[in-house]
């Protein structure tokens, strides 16, 4: 396929193959949390609630959790829901009911809530004794007007002619995208898609998400979740659902799925003599980092963020595009402190966390770089460094972005410190500096810069 191809079905779709992520969201205020048992002998106060009360004895190991959205017959389901759960345990364990090697567990994670639809995510987990544990999920999918949980055929104005739709999108995807080579027998199964080999799905903002039956899954492709844009299926959606939905919830819009093993990687080859020079953003990730990210795809050009370990689960969508586009991710630590104050363990533990947050988001990336916060380091942050295989990265442009939050001054002071070599620290969370770098990208590429990471610059300069 030609390169202008790509490009195309690039930007007419956004379909993305990989496996079913859940979490990593920030519930703030909106929802009440409420336990059902979370019991142990040491904490019976929360034995009180409604009907389970009777049955103390039972509620031995298990810790139940649903969402209170205030919506009321969607409160009314998803409790509803957790009772039969807790039921159905107490039902299998029978007289071996107050063993405490038997166990459940039930949490969720709001995976949207806008203001037609929510979908909440049901983890489940049961251990009884002697048995191999048990997992499973169950997605939810509410109208918050109707009240109602929609099933995926609720959302389509005709199942059949949405299923056509849908076959035909997917057979026209999957024939034209090369990370994922389909034979001819498996197009055809594609093209015949039926709900069925829907598991759960959700109504995300501009997209409906598919999670597929396992059972069904394109032999050996690991194509388990779906996103179709939903101006490509405006015709077969019903219009309460087509309008974009924007998700209240903070951090909601970066629950995009994105998996490194499926998204094509930029291999994009550096001329070690024509000139370059990495830019650098600390403090994120957040919510303006897409704007980056979209500004450096763009442009073939490709950035280190030095990442603050705490933030690193409120955005995992960001952290995992971040690396699936070719760019380079560095440790900023945990929370920001000045290391040169800490003693070595605390240094460790700052640096370590974060590496291991990093490494579980992005599904096996280890960053090599640290950069200490605020450029603070002595001989004890060099050498805890040095034997920790990682490599202490400055800069040598400060443009103070974040003192002066003006788009035009920190544009000006990247452009006129650009020269080859140079690595160049802004910062990814104020709106000037983003803005100032979206400008500045295609204007440093134009004067021929090669925008590269910082190990890229090293290997070469
Ligand atoms: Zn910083």
């Amino acid at each position: 396929m030609h390169q202008k191809d790509k490009e195309f079905f690039k930007k007419k779709w956004s379909l993305v193959g990989g496996s079913l992520l859940v979490g990593g969201l920030l519930l703030l205020g909106t929802y009440a949390d409420v336990v059902l048992g979370a019991v142990n002998e040491s904490n019976t106060a929360t034995l009180e609630r409604g009907r389970l009360a009777k049955s103390q004895a039972a509620i031995k190991h298990y810790d139940v959790r649903y969402p209170v959205t205030h919506v009321e017959k969607v409160d009314e389901a998803m409790r509803s829901y957790a009772t039969r759960r807790v039921d159905a345990f107490l039902q299998q364990l029978g007289d071996r009911e107050i063993d405490p090697r038997n166990d459940l567990t039930l949490h969720y994670s709001v995976l949207h809530f806008g203001t037609r639809t929510a979908t909440v995510a049901f983890e489940e987990q049961q251990q009884l004794f002697n048995q191999p544990p048990n997992s499973s999920q169950t997605v939810m999918t509410f109208d918050l007007e109707s009240q109602k949980r929609l099933e995926l055929a609720d959302v389509f104005k005709d199942k059949a002619i949405a299923e056509q739709t849908v076959g035909r999108i997917l057979h026209d995807y999957f024939q034209h995208n090369m990370t994922a080579q389909l034979s001819p027998v498996e197009l055809r199964q594609l093209s015949h898609f039926q709900f069925s080999n829907v598991r759960d799905f959700r109504l995300v903002n501009d997209r409906i998400v598919l999670y597929l039956d396992p059972s069904n899954l394109i032999s050996g492709k690991n194509i388990q979740t779906i996103q179709i844009k939903k101006e490509l299926l405006a015709d077969v959606l019903k219009s309460a659902y087509a309008p974009p939905d924007p998700s209240i919830l903070r951090g909601a819009s970066e629950q995009a799925v994105y998996t490194i093993d499926v998204m094509p990687k930029h291999e994009i080859a550096i001329d070690p003599n024509g000139k370059m020079l990495a830019l650098t953003f600390d403090d994120g990730p957040g919510v303006l980092t897409p704007q980056v990210l979209d500004v450096l795809k763009k442009h073939d050009a490709h950035a280190t963020f030095f990442l603050i370990g705490r933030q690193v689960s409120t955005y995992p969508g960001v952290v995992k595009r971040t690396i699936a586009e070719g760019n380079e991710i560095g440790n900023h630590t945990w929370d920001h402190p000045n290391l040169t104050k800490l003693p070595l363990g605390e240094i460790g533990r700052q640096v370590e966390r974060t590496q291991q947050v990093i490494h579980q988001v992005t599904g096996g990336y280890t960053p090599l770089l640290l950069r200490p916060p605020g450029c603070a380091f002595n001989d004890t942050v060099t050498s805890y460094a040095g034997t920790h295989k990682l490599s202490l990265a400055l800069w040598n442009v400060d443009t103070r972005d974040w003192l002066d939050r003006d788009a035009q001054l920190v544009y000006s002071r990247i452009m006129e410190s650009a020269a080859d070599g140079r690595v160049i620290l802004l910062h990814d969370i104020h709106p000037t500096s983003v803005e100032a770098a979206v400008r500045a990208v295609p204007d440093l590429v134009a004067q021929g810069y090669q925008l590269v990471t910082v190990s890229e610059l090293d290997h070469y300069r």
